[in-house]
């Protein structure tokens, strides 16, 4: 069977095929790299005790002296402030000191450290005269656009609100429009009543796998209120802590070690009441191909629901 669903958030249209025999995809084996046996490797820029090999530090996490999680300024910018065209900042984040760590076996303190130098580079950012945005985002692993496998993410802040943020921002204007609603607490709200596609209910945040997205296995972690990264600390911070440390050990359990990106959308200035924050966690199992690029199609062969039976993780750390 073959359908096309819309997805809510942004307004992407998918082709959703259901396949007649579901045959189990392989799990994905570490690569065979040598550097990833240690948590040190001479090369590597991002490692500790290679800090001369980047550029400057801008912020750090540290115990006893020594850093646990940093940010630099990025050598390769894709943006600086050398046009008044398209401008912003372009950081590093280096999740862990350990160069073979990864969201697979990071500890619960190293995705804190994480968050909170993610929280201070956000507000430090966003902050910047002229400055209206700023996406935090992740690649793991080649496929999925990293260039080094030392544990990183990046902060890109610019002086406009980025086309994806966009489309979002107007399917929840149009949504209000039409129904005197909040989409983004719709959708919430409905995923919850529904039950089927949600991989984690806490008390802050949800986690679940949309009906409708062009990417297969997309999983989302919503905030269930209006939360902003400021909010990373204490009660909030810890159940976020939980909800990545959980959720990324799932995911290796079924699939092994998967290339995948994770984005992190906050509401634009102004919005901070109706837009809420979330995580998109996009797999890389298979690359687009023409197909996509051509029509701005998507195929989706996996079953939300099927999907999610693989995921799912319980609120009570004990029973995990
Ligand atoms: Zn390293
Ligand atoms: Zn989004």
């Amino acid at each position: 069977m073959r359908e096309v669903r819309i997805d809510k958030l942004t307004g992407d249209k998918a082709i959703y095929v259901s396949m007649r025999s579901k045959r189990p995809l392989d799990k994905i084996k570490e690569p065979d790299d040598e550097s990833l046996n240690s948590d040190y490797s001479s090369w590597c820029p991002f490692c500790a005790g290679n800090e001369h090999m980047v550029e400057e530090e801008t912020h750090r996490v540290q115990k006893d002296g020594k850093w646990t999680s940093r940010a630099v300024m990025n050598k390769f910018p894709a943006v600086n402030y050398e046009s008044d065209d398209i401008f912003g900042r372009h950081e590093v984040i280096i999740e862990t000191y350990r160069h073979n760590g990864n969201f697979f076996d990071m500890s619960e303190q190293e995705f804190r450290d994480m968050f909170s130098v993610y929280r201070n580079r956000y507000n430090e950012l966003i902050n910047e005269d002229g400055i209206n945005y700023a996406v935090i985002y992740k690649n793991f692993q080649r496929a999925s656009g990293a260039s080094l496998n030392h544990p990183h993410s990046q902060i890109v802040s610019l002086n406009m609100v980025p086309p994806e943020v966009e489309k979002e921002v107007n399917s929840l204007t149009d949504y209000y429009e039409k129904n005197k609603k909040n989409l983004h607490q719709e959708i919430i709200d409905q995923e919850i009543k529904n039950k089927s596609r949600i991989i984690y209910d806490g008390e802050h945040f949800i986690a679940f796998i949309p009906d409708a997205t062009r990417y297969n296995e997309e999983i989302r972690i919503f905030a269930k209120y209006k939360i902003l990264i400021d909010d990373f600390k204490g009660d909030i911070l810890e159940e976020l802590v939980f909800v990545f440390k959980s959720l990324f050990k799932r995911v290796y359990e079924k699939d092994g070690y998967l290339p995948f990106n994770v984005t992190l959308h906050t509401p634009p200035k102004g919005m901070e009441d109706e837009f809420r924050l979330h995580f998109h966690i996009i797999p890389r199992r298979f690359n687009f191909g023409g197909f996509e690029l051509s029509s701005n199609l998507f195929v989706c062969s996996s079953d939300p629901e099927q999907t999610v039976d693989k995921l799912r993780f319980n609120k009570n750390r004990k029973d995990d």
